[in-house]
């Protein structure tokens, strides 16, 4: 990945509308409070909408109750979602739809190899067909590009090999779940986002997401990817990683403010409603740190 200049001027959309998208394999932590707190303020900040989506595709990752209690804390945090929650396990025809589109163009291939054969980055064995004895295990998308370039609201401009660190990716596994990448992108398109703003974690993803966009002739959206927290050993927050609930409470909000490098409400401004209120009319995405 090769990233340059510091950011570049790109006017926000006309109309804005953009979203958070957490899983629901637990609590919301400090790493997830930031992200739902850059991409509101984002878009409020620029009169947008905001969405929440529950990206509840791999159930065996989802915690009964999870997405109920992420959206309370949520609330409680002050920030307060437009239109309906959207959960991805409702939206199956939408994906199967663009899945027959992809397949339809040539786009997606049938794969027979297992996990450990096809590694983490794939070498594309199956592009030519399934080898003898070998049955379909997933449907990977053909790379045929070797470089996808965007700009990037907080990183600057940003030009990847799409295939770098996965190859061809699966978009959608032979008995039955599609893929993340996949299902993000038809719901980004179905939804109308027009900026996301998320961890730069996920940057990796983007190039891919954008290919995707291009194939099933959607239009391209904005791109902000917001610094990610650390615990005390250098490891993203996560469920995984073990990182602590946060509760809704205005030092939890304060600190994940400056942990963005946003200005900080004055003193007297205590409660969660006025922090909430002064962050937006002082929101600046170019405060925003980048790693
Ligand atoms: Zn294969």
């Amino acid at each position: 990945m090769v990233q340059d200049e510091p950011y570049l001027e790109t006017a926000p959309p006309e109309f804005y509308r953009g979203r958070f998208a957490p899983s629901p394999t637990g609590p919301l932590h400090f790493g997830s409070l930031v992200s739902a707190l850059g991409s509101y303020l984002d878009a409020k900040s620029l009169g947008g909408e905001w969405l929440v989506r529950i990206e509840d595709l791999d159930q065996d990752r989802n915690q009964p109750g999870a997405d109920s209690e992420i959206l309370r804390c949520l609330e409680g945090f002050g920030l307060w979602w437009d239109g309906e929650v959207v959960y991805q396990t409702h939206r199956q025809e939408l994906y199967e739809f663009a899945f027959e589109s992809l397949r339809q163009m040539g786009l997606v291939y049938p794969c027979g190899c297992t996990r450990s054969e096809a590694a983490s980055t794939y070498s594309g064995r199956c592009r030519a067909g399934l080898g003898n004895g070998k049955k379909e295990r997933s449907f990977r998308y053909k790379i045929n590009e070797s470089i996808v370039i965007f700009n990037d609201f907080i990183q600057g401009k940003i030009s990847q090999d799409p295939a770098f660190g996965s190859g061809d990716f699966v978009v959608k596994r032979a008995d039955g779940p599609f893929a993340y990448q996949l299902a993000v992108v038809v719901d980004d398109y179905h939804q109308g986002m027009t900026r996301i703003v998320r961890g730069v974690d996920l940057m990796e993803s983007t190039p891919r997401q954008i290919l995707l966009q291009r194939s099933l002739g959607y239009p391209q959206i904005q791109y902000a990817h917001l610094p990610i927290a650390r615990n005390a050993n250098g490891e993203k927050l996560s469920k995984q990683t073990r990182a602590p609930a946060v509760m809704p409470n205005p030092d939890t909000l304060l600190a994940a403010l400056e942990f963005l490098g946003l200005e900080s409400p004055p003193a007297e401004e205590k409660n969660i409603t006025e922090i909430i209120k002064f962050s937006i009319q002082h929101f600046d995405v170019k405060r925003i740190s980048k790693k």
